[in-house]
């Protein structure tokens, strides 16, 4: 099963162009779509979702179309937003129990039986009584895969789902959705460069609504192989290196700033050659001529 998304685009009505012609193939496994914040990440996954309608475009996943069998597609979707609610009075067994009903699954044992089983898998079991205004952010959010999975979805979208965990719930939380991409389609759109590094077999990056980058994490690195150069550098000399190169990254380290930048040839200048890494290949395409090149 793939996902196809071909020259999707939307303008809301203030104006702004959220996406531009958006031309993505997605298959089996974790997907990752990287992108500052504004990029257009949301208004995409809300769209796949069928929450909100594009001005153009066509959406397939398998053989249903997206935007027009939207109950086809919302019977066989698991959707985590950005922002997931939960009821904080009710404690995560019975709410799940009753999203249960909502999903179809009406008959009792049945019912049980897929409860708990999510509840296990999203290691949630134990804390199965408690009020879910009680859980971490951590544990909501693997509430929130508990309530995407009830579906047995062939698609699952995640939105920014790391966004506010520590890094042993965000492991935890990355570890579970792997799993899951295992036999699904999921979609993970995040700023967080290392969520896509560690997990992703394939990726995207977008920016301003506009696919900037599509493939794999591995051949993105080879594409600023050999580019990348670093110096530390003295606070004095900042201003000039930025009006100069295509600086990609500013990092304080030790409190002297250490800049990458983006260059097909040695700058000289006393910058050194580094292997890039995925943020590096990430800012290239945000901040540097990768970006014009595209
Ligand atoms: P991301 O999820 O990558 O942060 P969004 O899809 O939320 O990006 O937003 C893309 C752009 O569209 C931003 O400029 C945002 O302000 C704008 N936008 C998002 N939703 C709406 C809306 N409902 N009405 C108007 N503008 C919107």
């Amino acid at each position: 099963m793939e996902l196809q998304i071909q020259n999707l685009s939307k303008t809301y009505p203030n104006g702004v162009q959220a996406l531009q012609d958006v031309s993505l193939t997605i298959r089996q496994g974790m997907f990752g779509l990287l992108g500052p914040n504004g990029a257009g990440k949301s208004s995409l996954m809300r769209t796949l979702a069928t929450l909100q309608e594009p001005d153009s475009g066509t959406i397939q996943l398998g053989d249903i179309n997206v935007l027009t069998q939207k109950d086809e597609v919302r019977k066989t979707l698991g959707y985590l937003p950005q922002e997931f609610g939960v009821y904080p009075k009710i404690d995560a067994e019975t709410l799940l129990s009753h999203l249960a009903v909502l999903k179809g699954i009406t008959n009792r044992s049945e019912r049980k039986d897929v409860v708990k089983a999510l509840l296990q898998k999203t290691n949630l079991y134990d804390a199965r009584k408690k009020n879910l205004g009680g859980y971490s952010g951590g544990m909501k959010q693997r509430f929130g895969i508990a309530q995407a999975l009830l579906a047995n979805p062939k698609l699952i979208i995640v939105d920014e789902p790391t966004a506010g965990l520590d890094p042993a719930e965000r492991n935890r939380f990355l570890n579970l959705l792997s799993e899951i991409g295992e036999n699904t389609i999921v979609i993970l759109s995040t700023h967080i460069v290392d969520d896509v590094k560690e997990l992703c077999s394939d990726m995207a990056i977008i920016n301003k609504g506009q696919v900037l980058y599509k493939g794999s994490p591995k051949k993105a690195l080879g594409e600023i192989e050999g580019k990348i150069w670093e110096k530390r550098v003295p606070k004095s000399e900042l201003e000039e290196l930025r009006a100069t190169q295509t600086v990609i990254s500013e990092k304080l380290v030790g409190g002297m700033p250490v800049i990458h930048i983006l260059a097909d040839e040695n700058p000289g200048l006393g910058f050194e050659p580094i292997e890039g890494d995925l943020e590096d290949v990430y800012f290239s395409y945000i901040f540097g001529k990768q970006a014009v090149d595209a």
